[in-house]
């Protein structure tokens, strides 16, 4: 069963007709959450892709509230880009190099031009996500995960080397890490409609700022698993994404 409804839209420049695809809620059979605000449905991002680099021209577009007829669910006569194909930029997240590549066109972004404030909260949330996928599921590079029956020794050993490697990479880049998430910060403090849910305490925790982590949470009215997890984490002077539920 399609687990996507499809739809169609064309890019603003040279009008190649791009499938889009909304997820559809009732067939998810796993949602997992990062501490970061990440949400995966079945290990797919669900929050919808704003930026568009079109497959045919590398023009790049925003996409805020798609209406017809700029967007259509009757698929065009004419040849249609799949989603694969303009998805995250076409990239391959299967190693390093394609995790590396989706940080390069963030920053690539945010550099070409000047963004509202809304627009540029979107593009440095995505990038400190984008970052956070260098390390995220760290916690898997432990026998434990093989002897769970989890994974095969080969896939547990591969994913291994991919997490460790990613972990230097994520130092390597830990400057420019940083900078994007004061900025977000700034950004998010000075628009509080555009926080998520506990979006401030984790980016003072990944900020190691623990102590004011700390305060903010305190201050939440009802305590909740994910409140806990980061105040635990926080305690514990752990700055790096962990998984809350899933
Ligand atoms: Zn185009």
């Amino acid at each position: 069963m399609l687990k996507y409804d499809s739809f169609y839209f064309q890019c603003p420049h040279c009008h190649a007709w791009l499938e889009g695809r909304n997820l559809k809620a009732e067939l998810v059979n796993e949602a997992v959450l990062y501490s970061d605000g990440k949400v995966l449905n079945d290990n797919l991002i669900t929050t919808p892709q704003k930026m568009i680099m079109c497959p045919s021209c590398g023009h790049s577009f925003w996409v805020e509230h798609p209406e017809e007829p700029f967007i259509t669910y009757e698929k065009p006569e004419a040849e249609v880009y799949s989603w694969n194909t303009w998805r995250f930029f076409g990239i391959n997240f299967s190693d390093n190099k394609g995790k590396m590549a989706l940080i390069n066109h963030y920053k690539t972004f945010l550099k070409k031009s000047h963004y509202e404030p809304k627009k540029e909260i979107y593009l440095r949330r995505f990038l400190w996500w984008a970052y956070n996928d260098l390390h995220r599921n760290h916690q898997h590079i432990r026998l434990k995960y093989f002897l769970n029956g989890f994974m095969s020794y080969g896939v547990w050993r591969c994913n291994r080397r991919m997490l460790l490697e990613g972990e230097k990479l994520f130092i390597r880049n830990y400057k420019d890490f940083t900078e994007n998430l004061r900025r977000l910060l700034a950004l998010l403090e000075k628009h509080p409609d555009e926080q998520i849910d506990l979006e401030l305490p984790e980016i003072y925790r990944e900020l190691r700022q623990f102590d004011k982590a700390k305060e903010l949470l305190e201050k939440v009215g009802s305590r909740t698993h994910f409140t806990n997890e980061l105040l635990r984490h926080s305690k514990w002077k752990d700055a790096r994404v962990f998984m809350v539920t899933g």
